[in-house]
């Protein structure tokens, strides 16, 4: 799987700058891996498969990086797939998607970093009385550190390592740095 993400430019090993500012080892940009669909189709055949006969009724995702994952892991459980999404800045439920007491819900998320969006989606399945069953995602930058629900299911793990340009060690050494996510209008 490691292979897949590195042979799509997903993962990159070299000297970047991030949009935070901050400069790491590691580049990661999980769109770079979604956009084909065999990719698709079996990267989310690993989660799928992890959360397969557990009784889900229904994935949902936080928008907009979940929604590809979440719906195609949805596709493949044959299960009713909603997104979640922002509007001035408070997660919601729109477009007559709803959540129904006792209904057994699995949050699917492309990247988990801080955790932010799936923990809010957490509240919001909370607030209409579902059952959180698990969560799912691509990639956990947290290294596991971010516990988001009992069963919590991630294809990669990975500890992204990440300096003040003035810590940087690949600075120290001279080590020409690249800035991926100003080429690109995606989130990194
Ligand atoms: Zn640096």
């Amino acid at each position: 799987m490691l292979d897949v993400f590195k042979s799509t430019g997903a993962l990159l090993d070299g000297h970047f700058r991030l949009t935070s500012g901050r400069h790491s080892n590691t580049y990661f940009q999980c769109a770079k891996v979604l956009q084909h669909p065999e990719h698709l189709s079996r990267v989310c055949s690993v989660i799928a498969g992890h959360f397969s006969g557990k009784g889900i009724e229904t994935v949902i995702s936080p928008a907009i990086g979940g929604i590809v994952v979440g719906t195609e892991v949805g596709r493949q459980l044959g299960v009713k797939t909603i997104f979640a999404e922002r509007k001035e800045g408070k997660m919601t439920i729109r477009r007559g998607f709803t959540l129904e007491p006792g209904e057994h819900v699995l949050v699917i998320e492309d990247v988990i970093t801080t955790g932010g969006s799936v923990a809010e989606v957490i509240e919001l399945i909370r607030e209409s009385g579902a059952s959180l069953v698990g969560v799912g995602s691509v990639v956990d930058r947290s290294n596991g550190k971010v516990r988001l629900a009992e069963d919590q299911f991630s294809v990669l793990t990975m500890e992204v390592v990440s300096y003040t340009p003035e810590d940087c060690p690949l600075c120290r050494e001279g080590v020409p740095i690249d800035s991926p996510g100003s080429r690109h209008t995606n989130r990194n």
